[in-house]
């Protein structure tokens, strides 16, 4: 990992090192950060000759060998210090980042989902979530429709909120990107899906787009987690964020086995913050609100929890997982007085 002295090498720069890296088969990767660029060495970049005649150039600060399966990922990584951005919202500063609204967006209510995207605003969240295309595990289960994009973009521009929607391939994801989504989610199912991984990192590299990476349910350790985030970010887009969501086997009566208590093992790892999801992790709106605690708590940066204003009348995962926006409310409270004590123990 090479750290310039100024915040950007020029082209000229870029070049001598991409000369010098190449002599020893290895190539350059630019990764732009919010306020600064480092370049990753991509190849075998324990060539200690080439490590010092980069060392070597006056504009070069230090070059780290990380030696890691995820270079970029790893906290020790010149990235450490990378903060994702959402909207306004710099995530695990002040306050947990919290995503909420219904799991899928019902096309022919839109009114539902904008009533839920203003009480939710009230309620405290920071961004909005919507599914408008959905990865369902029964093939005759409802699949998504286009037209709830405009729903949800209605719902940004009237609250002002961020959005979060899940993409599921390439057309949706450019798609999502033309259309102005601020997370792009991928979901469970895609969490293991490279070459998704790689289009997702190469199309929104150098914007500040950021993307919620939800943890496969048959990812077994947080290194394949954080080795699946490394695809992205490996193509030059920072702006990571973990999210476990519940892993099989279930435990009887929850929907997954919930994974919040990975976090901690996470944030030993990597430097990306943790979004949990406990919603699809115990499936359930009873179990919830418990589960959101228990994650703050084990120092998660935020939470993405599925709302409704009114969850019988929802789609998707609404009626049986979907809090309402007094429940987030409840939920929000009790979080901060967790985020406020957890670090004085
Ligand atoms: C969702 O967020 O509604 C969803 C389908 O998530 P997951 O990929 O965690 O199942
Ligand atoms: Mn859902």
């Amino acid at each position: 990992m090479i750290i310039p002295k100024g915040s950007k090498l020029t082209a000229e720069q870029v070049e001598e090192i991409e000369r010098i890296a190449s002599d020893f088969e290895c190539s350059i990767l630019e990764i732009q950060g919010r306020n600064r660029c480092v370049y990753a060495i991509l190849g075998d970049e324990s060539r200690e000759v080439m490590f010092k005649r980069i060392a070597g150039l006056s504009y070069i600060r230090k070059v780290d060998m990380i030696e890691s399966p995820y270079k970029l990922m790893d906290r020790r990584s010149a990235l450490s210090d990378h903060s994702v951005k959402v909207g306004d919202f710099e995530i695990g500063v002040n306050l947990p980042f919290i995503i909420g609204g219904p799991c899928t967006i019902d096309p022919d209510n839109p009114g539902l989902y904008l009533e839920s995207a203003h009480a939710l605003k009230e309620a405290g969240v920071h961004a909005l979530r919507g599914g408008v295309w959905k990865p369902r595990t029964n093939p005759y289960s409802y699949q998504g429709d286009f037209k709830s994009m405009d729903i949800i973009l209605q719902a940004k521009s009237e609250t002002g909120l961020p959005i979060d929607v899940e993409v599921m391939d390439s057309d949706q994801l450019k798609l999502a990107i033309e259309a102005g989504v601020d997370v792009l989610q991928i979901g469970t199912r895609n969490a293991l899906n490279y070459s998704l991984l790689k289009e997702v990192g190469n199309l929104t590299a150098s914007s500040n787009s950021s993307v919620l990476l939800k943890r496969g349910r048959h990812i077994g350790s947080p290194n394949e987690f954080i080795a699946a985030a490394e695809y992205i970010v490996a193509e030059g887009i920072p702006n990571v964020l973990l999210c476990p969501r519940g892993t099989t086997p279930a435990l009887d009566g929850y929907r997954n086995h919930p994974d919040e208590s990975i976090t901690p093992l996470l944030k030993n790892k990597t430097w990306a913050p943790v979004i949990v999801d406990p919603s699809h992790s115990v499936g359930h709106a009873d179990f919830v609100k418990a589960c959101s605690i228990a994650a703050i708590a084990y120092g998660a940066d935020g939470l993405c929890i599925e709302s409704h204003i009114s969850p019988s009348k929802g789609i998707g995962d609404d009626p049986k997982q979907a809090i309402t926006p007094e429940k987030m409310k409840e939920i929000i409270e009790c979080c901060l007085a967790v985020w406020g004590n957890r670090y004085s123990a």
